[in-house]
C-alpha cells in the first residue's frame, strides 16, 4: 500500500470514529476556534492539574481532515505536561509548514504524522492545523488561570 494512502485511511478512520469527541467533564478552559475559509469549527475543553494535561475533548463540524486532526491530536496530548504538549504542537505546526518536505517524527507525532501530505496543500494546512492552535490557546490561558488561583 502506498504511503499516502495508508495516511488517508488513518485520517478517514479518525474523522469516521473520532477520539474524544464530545464536551464534558469539568474544564479548566474552553475555547471556540473556526476556520471559515473552509467552515470548520471546534469547541476544545481542556483540563489541567497544575501543568498535567488531565483531559482534552472536544466538538466539531468540518471536513474530514480537521476532525481526524484534533481527533489525533487529543489522543496524543492527554497526559502529556503541557510543555511537552507544546513541544509536540511546534513539531506539528513545522510539519505543516513544510510544504511536504519533511514527513515528520513519528515517535514524536505518532498518528499525526499521517497529515505531512496535507502540507503541499495551502487550502487544507489550516484544517489540519485548527484544533491544535486551539489546544495551544486553551493550556496558555488554563494555565495562567491557575497561577492567578482562579480555577
Ligand atoms: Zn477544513
Amino acid at each position: 500500500m502506498e504511503l499516502d494512502s495508508l495516511y488517508q485511511e488513518v485520517i478517514l478512520d479518525h474523522y469516521k470514529r473520532p477520539f474524544h469527541k464530545g464536551l464534558s467533564g469539568t474544564p479548566t478552559k474552553q475555547v471556540h476556534h473556526v476556520n471559515p475559509s473552509c467552515g470548520d469549527e471546534i469547541t476544545l475543553n481542556i483540563e489541567l492539574d497544575g501543568d498535567l494535561i488531565r483531559d482534552v475533548n472536544w466538538d466539531g463540524v468540518g471536513c474530514s481532515i480537521s476532525q481526524a486532526s484534533v481527533s489525533i491530536m487529543s489522543e496524543l496530548l492527554i497526559g502529556k505536561s503541557v510543555d511537552d504538549a507544546f513541544k509536540v504542537v511546534e513539531e506539528f505546526t513545522e510539519l505543516m509548514q513544510s510544504k511536504g518536505s519533511i514527513l515528520g517524527n513519528e515517535e514524536v507525532l505518532e498518528d499525526a504524522v499521517a497529515f505531512a501530505g496535507v502540507s503541499k496543500f495551502p487550502a487544507r494546512i489550516k484544517c489540519a492545523l485548527l484544533g491544535w492552535m486551539a489546544f495551544k490557546d486553551a493550556a496558555s490561558q488554563g494555565l495562567s488561570q491557575q497561577v492567578k488561583g482562579e480555577k
